[in-house]
């Protein structure tokens, strides 16, 4: 069993730093809230005073964070900044949703220092963190992935190689992406039969069987009351937001015009979340885009 420095117990990093106390490692933990790290501490985790006490003696180290400036923050350019104190052989897994520049850059400085980062950023949610059921998609060498894949096991249940440095937060940005024109679609649709008189549910269950049919409508469908147990049920409360939307389809976009990839969709999906997001529902839920189309 490892010892595992796990930095920023959020929504999603505190659910998998337990998962890894369930797993049977020693997990030492820090976040910038003090009441974060309480609650894990009560499923087991140890409390760590900085992020350099939690990380220093670790075999691996994961962390959790809003975004690239806390990655490279928190590992390169910080006033204490965790390649300067951590083991030579340690294992340091960042699986926040940040650019790819940030991950590349991050980890070609460590390994200057002769250190290991990986990019494993996660599909799954809130629900898939607490339950170990996250995807994650790597991007590392051969050799990091075969040492990463057995800790990201006691979190997640399919790990994928997404590639090389990077990669796993470009296969994370194309997922995201795609998601969001998938929802905004279904949320247009739906609207646009209830609007001539259709039901919602009818209107599902006849599109779920045709050739419309995609993920929102499997599993997460927009439309309140349809389906029981998402956030389209709960006022659009829970699940992931669409500031977070937002902010992955902001990193999509960086990666388009980088590589001069056209994205039409993906850009008039951020232009809706982009005013969804300005009439005050940054903190809801992202299938609440439907509202857009409501007002
Ligand atoms: P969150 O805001 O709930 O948690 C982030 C945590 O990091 C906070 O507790 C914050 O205090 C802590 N933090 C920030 N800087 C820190 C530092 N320097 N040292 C220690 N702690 C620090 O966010 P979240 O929902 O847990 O998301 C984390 C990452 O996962 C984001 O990149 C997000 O895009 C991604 N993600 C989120 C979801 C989701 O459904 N919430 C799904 C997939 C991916």
């Amino acid at each position: 069993m490892a010892v595992i420095g796990f930095i920023g117990l959020g929504n999603m990093g505190g659910p998998m730093a337990v998962n890894l106390v369930k797993a049977g490692h020693t997990v030492k933990v820090f976040d910038l809230f003090p009441e974060a790290i309480q609650k894990v501490v009560l499923e087991g985790c140890v409390a760590a005073s900085s992020a350099v006490i939690a990380a220093q003696e670790a075999d691996v180290v994961i962390s959790m964070l809003p975004s690239g400036k806390h990655v490279d923050a928190l590992y390169v350019s910080g006033e204490h900044a965790l390649f300067d104190v951590v083991k030579k052989d340690v294992l340091i897994i960042d699986s926040s949703t940040i650019d790819a520049a940030t991950a590349k850059q991050v980890s070609a400085i460590a390994a200057e220092r002769g250190l290991s980062f990986v990019d494993a950023p996660v599909s799954g949610g809130v629900a898939g963190a607490i339950a170990g059921t996250l995807a994650f998609m790597v991007g590392a060498t051969d050799a990091q992935f075969a040492r990463a894949k057995p800790i990201l096991l006691n979190m997640g249940q399919n790990i994928f190689h997404a590639g090389a440095s990077g990669a796993g937060q470009i296969a994370k940005c194309c997922n995201n992406m795609l998601l969001s024109v998938l929802m905004a679609g279904t949320a247009e649709a739906l609207n646009m039969g209830v609007e001539n008189g259709l039901d919602p549910s009818v209107l599902s269950q006849i599109m779920l069987q045709s050739s419309g049919s995609n993920w929102a409508l499997q599993k997460y469908n927009p439309y309140p009351d349809v389906m029981e147990g998402v956030p389209s049920s709960n006022n659009y409360q829970g699940g992931f937001q669409v500031d977070l939307m937002y902010k992955d389809l902001g990193l999509a976009m960086d990666i388009s015009h980088q590589s001069g990839s056209p994205t039409p969709m993906g850009s008039q999906a951020k232009s809706l979340y982009s005013m969804h997001k300005s009439k005050g529902k940054g903190r809801l839920d992202f299938s609440s885009i439907l509202q857009l189309y409501q007002d």
